[in-house]
């Protein structure tokens, strides 16, 4: 694999008193299709909070395409980030939540737009046309002056895909995107990650409870177990030959 887009070093994160990761050492390569499975309150979205700078870590360092993300080159060696440094770090990611967070005041046109213009200084003109286009490839280029509100849930997280689409980025992260959505809606959302996923060229990182969805799109599987990554490997060892006992007593819940 190529120089990793995302690199963790010894990473540890506690809320309080408790440590929720205990020392993370991840790579990953430009375009992988990692999947992140592990019980409830292993770290997973934790993991991914920290690539999004939405937290930071208690010590250890995670850089996103070479780019150290709390602290940045200056004069006098490594001192903390600046804002201008944290959106430029930010640019090569993209998130999309469990509950959308999509503006409910604008259309989802301008939800797609309003990013591009505001962070990446982008023409207006630029913008709508490449909104149009990632509108279009989630399969909602006939509904782009609705508002969120307007539609279901699949729809709206099909928008909050077309958003972070529009941003380009090189690593995009998906937290747990179906578990709000009733069952029947689930499939339309896996299907427009595995079109993204199979164009390719972007690193993804999925935190998941659809194990099936996993083995088909990942080409890596990460099992988290209270703050440690238990086992890491293809989705044929990690899910269809598990080794140790916790690993599949968690993956005997899902059959
Ligand atoms: P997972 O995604 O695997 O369910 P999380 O990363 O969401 O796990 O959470 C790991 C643990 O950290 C949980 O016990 C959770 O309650 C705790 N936690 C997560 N975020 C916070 C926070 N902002 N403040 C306090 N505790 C938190």
């Amino acid at each position: 694999m190529g120089a990793p887009i995302a690199k963790y070093r010894d990473v540890h994160k506690s809320f309080g008193e408790v440590e929720v990761l205990k020392g993370i050492d991840l790579d990953i390569g430009p375009s992988e299709k990692v999947a992140l499975i592990g019980p409830s309150g292993s770290g997973k979205t934790t993991i991914i909070r920290l690539l999004m700078t939405l937290e930071d870590p208690t010590s250890g360092t995670i850089e996103v395409n070479g780019k150290n993300l709390w602290h940045m080159e200056s004069k006098n060696g490594l001192v903390p980030a600046n804002e201008k440094y944290l959106r430029e770090v930010r640019g090569d990611i993209g998130m999309v939540f469990q509950h959308f967070n999509l503006f409910p005041h604008m259309t989802i046109l301008e939800n797609c737009m309003t990013a591009p213009i505001h962070v990446k200084k982008e023409r207006k003109e630029t913008a709508k046309k490449r909104s149009l286009e990632m509108l279009e490839k989630v399969g909602l280029g006939d509904k782009v002056d609705l508002y969120p509100n307007q539609l279901s849930g699949g729809q709206k997280q099909r928008v909050a895909m077309a958003r972070a689409l529009v941003m380009k980025p090189k690593i995009m992260l998906f937290d747990e995107v179906t578990s709000a959505l009733d069952p029947e809606l689930v499939g339309e959302v896996l299907e427009v990650i595995r079109d993204i996923a199979k164009e390719g060229e972007m690193a993804m990182v999925l935190v998941t409870h659809e194990m099936d969805f996993a083995l088909d799109i990942a080409d890596r599987v990460l099992f988290l177990n209270d703050g440690v990554i238990e086992a890491d490997g293809p989705p044929s060892e990690i899910i269809e030959n598990p080794e140790s006992e916790r690993l599949q007593d968690f993956l005997s819940r899902f059959t």
